[in-house]
């Protein structure tokens, strides 16, 4: 029950428009017994400073930030994560006292969900695409002890630019080029883990994939998929038939999610029942 005591914490982004982050966190917050609630907070780009501010007014616990303003809060915190700095992006802002600090989960979340699924994080591995996620994703793969990483994306400066900037954070062999046929059976070939970061299949454009062969990758290699709407991609499909272990992006969502709740509150989330509340939704 919402009373003079609740708590709030909100996400900020713009458009917000399908977001699962409310349904899924409120879920939890109420599992864990806490007097909380957490809100979408749609914000114009105009008024993102503002917003910020906001945060100390209100005196929020903390906000979820989205596309498109990861890159652009930073300016305005007191503090950053040790990930923060490094992805130069944040996605979780703490409030302590008035202090602002920045954090980022996407990448762990994503590595979270591969140790779930017993993968081995370790060997080569192939991103398609080269915005945001790629980049939490790709730095948190580089700093897990991953041999050399390729980046593909239709825009070959952005792959190239991308490639450089992980190689010079983490001393790790990064590749970037433009994505094509030929430069993903090059990559492909070798990769033991494949990582979907565009958003090509995602809901409602279904019957699209990044890549439309994927003959040459061999097995046993882990493919996977940010998206997690629809559950099972054009691309993870084709991934099963071929006869790969196959992962979606709810164990990303979900466990960036956990780990947005743990910052701000110190307890362990409930993992499952967030899964239970992402799979109700998306199926
Ligand atoms: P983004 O910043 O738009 O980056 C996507 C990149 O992929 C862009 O550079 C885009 O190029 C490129 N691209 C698009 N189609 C491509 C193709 N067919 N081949 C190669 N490159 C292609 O988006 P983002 O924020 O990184 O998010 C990417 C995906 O991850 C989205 O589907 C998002 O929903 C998902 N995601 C999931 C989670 C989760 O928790 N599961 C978290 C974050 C993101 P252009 O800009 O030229 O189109």
């Amino acid at each position: 029950m919402i009373n003079s005591k609740t708590r709030l914490i909100g996400i900020i982004g713009y458009p917000l428009g399908h977001t699962l982050s409310p349904i899924m966190q409120n879920k939890a917050l109420q599992e864990m017994g806490l007097n909380y609630i957490y809100v979408p907070l749609e914000v114009k780009p105009v008024d993102i400073k503002k917003a910020i501010e906001a945060i100390r007014i209100y005196d929020l616990m903390g906000v979820n930030v989205t596309i498109p303003y990861k890159e652009i809060v930073m300016e305005h915190l007191d503090e950053l994560s040790a990930e923060a700095i490094a992805c130069e992006a944040v996605n979780l802002i703490k409030n302590e006292d008035g202090r602002l600090i920045g954090y980022n989960t996407d990448g762990k979340g994503f590595v979270a969900g591969l140790e779930e699924a017993d993968v081995d994080v370790s060997g080569q591995i192939l991103l398609l695409g080269a915005g945001g996620a790629a980049r939490a994703v790709g730095h948190a793969l580089a700093t897990e002890g991953v041999q050399e990483m390729t980046f593909l994306d239709i825009d070959r400066l952005k792959a190239e630019n991308l490639a450089d900037f992980i190689r010079r954070k983490t001393g790790v062999s990064c590749y970037g080029l433009e994505m094509n046929r030929e430069t993903f059976a090059l990559a492909g070939k070798n990769a033991d883990i494949i990582v979907n970061c565009t958003p090509s299949g995602m809901y409602p454009e279904i019957n699209n994939s990044p890549i439309d062969d994927i003959s040459m990758i061999k097995k046993p290699a882990v493919l996977c998929d940010l998206i997690y709407n629809p559950l099972q991609t054009k691309l993870l499909a084709m991934g099963r038939a071929h006869g790969l272990k196959i992962i979606n992006g709810v164990p990303m969502l979900v466990h960036q999610g956990a780990l947005t709740l743990e910052i701000l509150t110190n307890l362990k989330p409930p993992i499952d029942i967030m899964r239970e509340v992402v799979l109700h939704q998306v199926r």
